[in-house]
């Protein structure tokens, strides 16, 4: 199988749904990673344009340590807007490349609007990735594909209808997330949170709902279409 994920800020992937990617890559299927948003604004003191260079390298490091292709669609933290043609242009074309058979990404009622608006932008760029005739210079039309939503921050709206055991995953999930060096030590410095440890308890949590040591938590999208008579996570 082809796997995208299309998660907003850098470190989003490391946090909603990096230890089911890690798991679809020890099966042996393809995945893809895409951080719509560059991650700009994650900071007070390094200006956008410097940090923006800088996460894109960490994000770039953790991917490596996971071996995923990633991608960066660039497009400016607190900027993402589904009525934006270019940006959709842009998701479009991630999806005619990764010609996915699944698709992870953002509820559409999580926490702050960047995610909510690529959720709206992934939905629609992913039915309409379908259509031949719809912007044919972004690549060759794919199938409607599933679309799995990854837990909200803090599991907050999420009721989860899937889950995932990354009990063996869960170190190197640790370990990509620590790759987002200015994140981990601005939000420790400045407001006292440590994501890391949030992160492992968020995951212990999903795990003790479905019985195991770690688990991420997803809910399905049910529409025409998007369905599969058989599970897609692993
Ligand atoms: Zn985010």
């Amino acid at each position: 199988m082809r796997v995208l994920a299309i998660c907003c800020h850098p470190d989003d992937l490391e946090l909603t749904c990096s230890g089911t990617l890690l798991k679809f890559k020890k099966q042996g299927h393809d995945v893809i990673a895409c951080h719509a948003s560059n991650g700009n604004m994650g900071h007070v003191e390094i200006m956008p344009d410097k940090l923006g260079k800088i996460r894109a390298a960490e994000a770039k490091a953790a991917a490596d340590l996971a071996g995923f292709e990633l991608i960066n669609a660039d497009i400016d933290d607190l900027f993402m807007n589904s009525a934006d043609q270019e940006q959709l242009k842009k998701l479009l074309r991630v999806i005619r490349y990764a010609k996915p058979d699944v698709i992870l990404t953002h509820p559409e009622n999580d926490y702050c609007s960047d995610h909510q608006q690529l959720s709206k932008l992934v939905f629609h760029a992913s039915f309409s990735a379908s259509v031949p005739h719809y912007y044919p210079e972004l690549g060759a039309p794919v199938q409607v594909t599933p679309i799995y939503y990854v837990d909200g921050a803090r599991g907050i709206n999420t009721v989860p209808t899937e889950y995932v055991d990354i009990t063996d995953e869960m170190d190197q999930k640790e370990e990509m997330l620590k790759k987002h060096e200015s994140q981990l030590k601005w939000l420790s410095e400045h407001d006292g949170i440590d994501i890391v440890e949030q992160q492992r308890v968020h995951a212990r949590l999903r795990g003790l709902q479905c019985g195991v040591s770690y688990a991420e938590a997803f809910t399905q999208l049910i529409v025409k279409g998007r369905m599969r008579p058989y599970r897609l996570l692993p």
